[in-house]
């Protein structure tokens, strides 16, 4: 089934981090997901987990969505039903209202956007990442251990403090290749047969290529601490970061849905 040509999904989630939901019609129902025209739901991919939330009919009737994920072409998105939910009757053609988990998905923004500062504290090439709802983590080629965990946890909340707002811009292939340094994560390549690529800019902090959802402006991340610093392998150093409310701190982040000031 995942070979069949399915057509792409407008990624609403792409143009716009804060729509939490919107009205989609019903292209296919398969075994691995429910595909839509539109969606508001992120599908997991550069280490960001997928949204969850729901699927509303015209009846009233939900379907619980327990995750969303890319098709094999990488084009479709894939609406994963929570399992041990009785799925109302759903068809080619219905129209549905898709909505996102929006509490989750502003903590994996903020989380998201804190790794582009933190990534900017250590220059050297990174290897990976991963970010979850509660806590992120990114992988540096850095064979030293060189990383003071109560300094680098200090200039990341100085960073975020500052407030600098988050720019998207979009280039194309034959640009970024003109500007290989853009490319931080080794062997992320760049979408082939992509016209635009979306670059992630936080002005004087950070520019790079990201398919990611990010806030607004870097404050809206909250006051944060680091986890731990791990040696993965001999070049593979992992930074883990939390939210400083998670974490005990005195100060909460406002985890509100309005967009911050630029
Ligand atoms: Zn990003």
């Amino acid at each position: 089934m995942s070979d069949t040509l399915l057509p792409p999904t407008r990624k609403r989630f792409d143009e716009d981090a804060y729509l939490d939901r919107c009205g989609a019609t019903v292209l296919a129902v398969l075994p691995e997901g429910i595909v839509l025209d539109e969606t508001v739901c992120y599908a997991r991919s550069g280490g960001q987990a997928g949204d969850t939330g729901t699927l509303t009919l015209t009846d009233g009737s939900t379907i619980a969505l327990a995750e969303t994920v890319y098709a094999a072409d990488r084009s479709a998105i894939l609406h994963v039903p929570a399992p041990g939910q009785t799925l109302p009757a759903l068809a080619t053609g219905n129209r549905v209202t898709v909505a996102i988990d929006w509490a989750r998905r502003h903590r994996l923004m903020r989380l998201h956007t804190c790794l582009h500062l933190l990534g900017s504290l250590i220059p050297v090439p990174v290897t990976g990442c991963n970010i979850n709802p509660d806590t992120a983590r990114i992988d540096f080629d850095l064979p030293e251990s060189t990383l003071d965990k109560a300094d680098l946890g200090e200039r990341l909340n100085a960073l975020i403090a500052a407030n600098t707002p988050v720019r998207i811009d979009r280039i194309t292939p034959e640009q970024l290749a003109a500007e290989p340094d853009l490319v931080r994560t080794i062997g992320a390549a760049p979408p082939v047969g992509t016209s635009q690529i979306r670059i992630i800019e936080i002005p004087g902090i950070d520019r790079q290529p990201c398919g990611g959802t990010h806030v607004a402006a870097v404050g809206e991340i909250g006051p944060v601490v680091i986890g731990k610093i791990e040696k993965k392998s001999r070049t593979n150093r992992r930074v883990v970061v939390n939210f400083a409310e998670a974490a005990g701190g005195a100060l909460a982040a406002d985890a509100g849905p309005a967009r911050a000031a630029a």
